[in-house]
């Protein structure tokens, strides 16, 4: 298990440094931001949905290793992925990090296993969602498109 854990930790540590998708794409059409006061994560997430599919995502913003990393696997997850599949696997992941379901299963949650350490500390779990929350908020639509962990 620790030679696990040391992987995960360096897939964490990696995403945290070279964030990929890291822009805003130019033919964005959606945004959200989303805020972490307990951490100081920051995070806004801008997409091309075009035809209910997201052509194109990319994020920005600050906080801590986790809410990075997070933000960067979730952009490379979900790209090229309908709206409903992008909201099916959040929903998921949610759950994984709530201890409700093992994470595994499939590709992309099996990618996402990497994050599962937090699950034992509350206060990261909300680093490793909050890009998660933000992204459904960007698909909703939702007129209120800011996300905070302490107030939802
Ligand atoms: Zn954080």
């Amino acid at each position: 298990m620790s030679d696990l854990r040391d992987l995960y930790q360096e897939v964490i540590l990696d995403h945290n440094r070279e964030p990929r998708n890291f822009c805003c794409p130019p033919n964005a059409n959606r945004e959200a931001r989303g805020d972490n006061p307990l951490c100081g994560d920051k995070v806004t997430i801008y997409l091309t949905l075009e035809d209910g599919v997201v052509k194109d995502i990319g994020f920005q913003g600050r906080g801590c290793a986790i809410s990075v990393a997070s933000a960067s696997l979730m952009t490379e997850m979900i790209k090229g992925k309908t709206a409903a599949e992008a909201q099916a696997l959040f929903r998921r992941f949610q759950a994984s990090m709530t201890g409700e379901e093992e994470v595994g299963g499939t590709d992309d949650l099996d990618k996402l296993a990497v994050l599962s350490g937090v699950r034992e500390f509350p206060m990261r779990v909300k680093c490793a969602t909050l890009s998660w929350h933000t992204l459904a908020a960007a698909l909703e639509d939702a007129a209120e498109k800011k996300i905070s962990t302490e107030t939802a």
